[in-house]
């Protein structure tokens, strides 16, 4: 494990080099970008987007995509060069930073602007220009100076959203809300067809469920269609937004280098490959993090001055494959799991040794007020009763308890205080009690969890819900019958959670409501209702 991790990080270092070597020849001379090329067209449908939020600069996002459903979006093969200004204002009138970057056909036009020099703690303006176009404005946010003492922070956690299940309204409270970030924690698009019963519209163009049969055009044309969504584009310009994945960025409950069913796996390798580099060219990330075949970088570390650290996590790169999937063990596909003793093993790992030991150092040297870690999925125990016993869900926390145990273990034993896991991927809002061991109701509790529903995914039933409510005490809230998001107020006393959602599934004109409001107060784990 770990010399693949060091392998992993080398490749990165030079594909991370390379890319560097485009963007400053591109600074420099540009390799023979078409200036001449002009469109009559609207080159900028996908909408712009902005994130990696730091004290000093802002990843600035857009694809050039005329005509955004074809392969090549109606774009030339050529380089084109796109030109980009930030200003202090809406009206642009105060410009603060412009460049040129080139838009290569190798990256489907896409451009990742690392505008540095920018002022912390500060709301800006950026758009595009190329073709003789000009793109919509976007507003974006820089992190404050490391050492502010910052009196609030909000963020809208939101995860989940397949478009045939739903509309993004959700996205258009969030667009239309004063927060200073968006935490996407994963499933961004879904590559499998909704049952006719739950589509309440299709996507463009359905995706083979093999992975042989899909190819980094059907997933750029995939990318293209979710961003064609006017909520999800609106919610992009809005805000800088923090990025996590999960699995349906490339194909339902993959883990590491292997998905469940498949006999080919050198198809699913190839087909990871394409789905990083088409979620990297549509992703509002930092240029370091460009992928390298099969391998991208996601995991980060952003800080909002003395309030708060964030870690974002990726718990599907690097995570050990699944086990017992063969029926009577795995039950619905692999996602339940059946007297699997196997997943007990000590050295099974959910983030990767590497990731694990970069999350315990960054949490025992954090002097930060509150402690966010973000990731994919549920930490808290849920435990499955059924007539034949114990079922485990296979894709969580649960089916890697030596993982979570070493994760408890670096809060509990430098006692990191005023943690809080935030996640989605179960398409349920959950407010829950996170204990030392996490099943045991005499061990103490050490960090809090909040659980954001989906923005139109659907959930289980409320029934199936309430047995899994009642097998854990600690879990203190748990909804799966509406589709949302959860808004987060952060002050150096508390943090103020509030369960927005909505029944399924999303109607366009759907409005909000809260479903619950919760606190943690600094100093003391555990939620409680407000
Ligand atoms: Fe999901
Ligand atoms: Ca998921």
């Amino acid at each position: 494990m770990q010399r693949r991790d060091l392998f992993l990080s080398l490749t990165r270092l030079a594909a991370a080099l390379a890319w560097q070597q485009v963007f400053s020849a591109g600074a420099r001379a540009q390799p023979h970008p078409d200036e001449a090329w002009m469109t009559q067209d609207d080159p900028f449908p996908l909408g712009v987007a902005s994130g990696d939020p730091l004290p000093d600069s802002v990843v600035l996002w857009t694809r050039l995509a005329p005509r955004p459903l074809q392969a090549d979006g109606g774009m030339p093969q050529v380089a084109v060069p796109v030109r980009w200004e930030v200003a202090a204002d809406a009206r642009f009138t105060q410009i603060v930073r412009q460049g040129v970057v080139v838009a290569e056909p190798a990256v489907a036009h896409s451009v990742h602007v690392l505008a540095e020099g920018l002022a912390p703690g500060r709301t800006y303006h950026y758009r595009f220009e190329a073709g003789g176009q000009r793109s919509p404005v976007g507003r974006t946010r820089t992190a404050p100076d490391l050492v502010e003492p910052v009196r609030q922070l909000r963020m809208a956690l939101a995860s989940c959203q397949h478009y045939e299940h739903g509309y993004f309204t959700a996205h258009r409270e969030i667009a239309a809300s004063d927060v200073d970030l968006v935490l996407f924690v994963g499933d961004y698009i879904y590559t499998t067809q909704a049952p006719n019963h739950l589509k309440v519209r299709s996507h463009a163009q359905a995706m083979d469920p093999e992975p042989a049969g899909r190819t980094l055009a059907d997933y750029r044309i995939h990318h293209a269609n979710y961003k064609l969504d006017d909520d999800l584009r609106a919610s992009h310009a809005a805000h800088p937004w923090l990025m996590v994945w999960d699995d349906h960025e490339v194909m339902p409950d993959y883990t590491g280098d292997t998905a469940p069913g498949l006999d080919d796996p050198q198809a699913f390798v190839a087909a990871r490959a394409a789905a990083y580099k088409a979620y990297f060219e549509h992703m509002p990330v930092s240029p370091r993090r460009v992928p390298f075949n099969a391998s991208m970088p996601m995991q980060g570390r952003y800080r909002w001055g003395q309030l708060a650290d964030i870690w974002t996590l990726d718990t599907r790169q690097h995570r050990d494959p699944a086990l017992c999937g063969e029926w009577p063990r795995s039950l619905m596909h692999g996602k339940l799991l059946w007297r699997c003793d196997a997943i007990g093993d000590d050295r099974r790992t959910f983030l990767g040794q590497q990731q694990e030991d970069w999350l315990a150092a960054g949490l025992a040297g954090s002097d930060a007020q509150w402690k966010f870690i973000a990731q994919t999925t549920q930490v808290t125990p849920w435990p499955i009763r059924s007539p034949l016993g114990p079922l485990t869900y296979a894709e969580g926390w649960d089916a890697f308890p030596a993982a979570r145990a070493r994760m408890m273990e670096a809060i509990a034993q430098p006692r990191v205080q005023d943690v809080v896991f935030l996640g989605g991927d179960v398409h349920r809002h959950v407010a829950a009690n996170l204990r030392h061991e996490p099943r045991d109701p005499t061990s103490p509790i050490i960090a809090s969890e909040v659980v954001t529903t989906s923005i139109t995914s659907k959930g289980m039933s409320e029934v199936a819900n309430a047995w899994i409510k009642a097998g854990n005490p600690d879990v203190l809230h748990m909804r799966s019958d509406q589709r949302g998001h959860v808004m987060l107020d952060v002050t150096p006393r508390e943090v103020r959670c509030v369960f927005r959602g909505t029944p399924h599934p999303v109607r366009p004109q759907s409005k909000l409501r809260t479903q619950a409001t919760y606190v943690i107060e600094r100093g003391k784990p555990g939620l409680r209702k407000a």
